[in-house]
């Protein structure tokens, strides 16, 4: 479908729904090592002209709809001149006066570029949500990533986006420290998370794309990719090491094994645990028949696993591979993963 305004290829899952206006093209770091988004993609910002005219274009196009969110697309508006910004922010609720939220990604370098006032002056202009990529609260992970920040920079920024009374979502990817950063990972981004206590926490499963410089170490025999079950370990360990948040906490997309980790701090931190117990407590043969059926969509969720002709079909998958060593059935998994992410 063509629209007579330009759009990103990009929108995070919870804004299927919403308005979208690029206000960037593609992203101004564009060096984490996990990430193909934008690759070879060149940044730039779009001038406020060319950005109020898409709002008039689309308001003409949509005639009249009556949105309640518009997510400001693609990899960081917060770039934008804060004069610019709120420019911007002023024609949109002019042409959609019934928006309640407007979002954007976030990086944590933008955010902490601008000042408490300015955050707040945004906010009050109408972008009243971020979601930020913080991936995870340790310094060796995001080092190992290139994210570009450190961990005391990525919690000012989250601390300061919510000063100004912004709706604050973190991202955060499981396996990314591999083998030997899994603990650091799950402890330091725990503390990260405890220190900003954000609305939300997304969890993303790792999934090494094609092309990315993480796939580059992969291959080097520079980053270890944990099993399925060191990622639940990994994620038992960062739940556990919550405390003190009120945060809404989600496994929310489809390359996350547990779909149903989902639940709000603290009162459901027991119930998180308990499903991740579930899952270890396994025997080693349910394990496998669990990640590969959930991995072919054949289950949603743990409990699928007393289905008995869901279970047959998972175990007939497992025969057809034809093989039970480990190490061949975690390549297959992972490769099912990055297929999805
Ligand atoms: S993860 Fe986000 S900040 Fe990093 S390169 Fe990709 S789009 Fe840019």
């Amino acid at each position: 479908m063509t629209y007579p305004f330009e759009l990103g290829p990009i929108r995070p899952v919870d804004e299927a729904d919403s308005l979208l206006i690029r206000t960037t093209r593609n992203c101004p770091w564009n060096k984490c090592g996990f990430c193909v988004n934008y690759r070879d993609k060149k940044f730039s910002i779009r001038s406020t002209a060319e950005i109020k005219k898409d709002i008039e274009s689309a308001a003409d196009y949509f005639n009249g709809h009556r949105f309640s969110r518009c997510f400001l697309q693609d990899g960081d508006s917060l770039v934008v001149k804060t004069k610019d910004l709120l420019k911007i922010l002023h024609h949109l609720k002019k042409y959609f006066p019934t928006l309640e939220i407007i979002s954007s990604y976030g990086r944590s370098q933008s955010i902490i570029r601008k000042s408490p006032q300015e955050l707040k002056e945004i906010c009050d202009a109408g972008l009243n949500l971020l979601y930020c990529g913080m991936e995870s609260g340790s310094d060796s992970v995001l080092n190992l990533i290139n994210k570009g920040v450190n961990a005391s920079q990525v919690v000012r920024a989250g601390n300061l986006a919510k000063q100004a009374n912004m709706r604050l979502s973190e991202f955060i990817i499981l396996g990314l420290g591999g083998t030997e950063y899994w603990q650091a990972h799950a402890t330091a981004t725990a503390e990260a998370l405890n220190a900003i206590n954000p609305d939300k926490i997304r969890v993303l499963t790792i999934g090494i794309k094609d092309g990315s410089d993480l796939q580059e170490k992969w291959k080097k025999g520079k980053f270890f990719l944990p099993t399925e079950e060191n990622i639940i370990e990994e994620q038992r360990l960062l739940i556990e090491n919550l405390n003190g948040i009120t945060s809404h906490y989600a496994n929310h997309h489809s390359v996350d094994l547990l779909m149903e980790l989902r639940g709000q701090f603290p009162e459901d931190k027991p119930k998180l645990l308990s499903i991740l117990d579930t899952f270890l407590n396994l025997n080693e043969h349910d394990k496998l028949n669990f990640i590969l059926g959930r991995r072919l969509g054949i289950y949603r969720r743990i409990k699928d696993l007393e289905n008995s002709s869901l279970y047959l079909l998972a175990d007939r998958k497992l025969q057809d591979i034809g093989s039970s060593k480990r190490a061949d059935l975690e390549q297959i998994f992972h490769s099912l993963r990055a297929q999805v992410v």
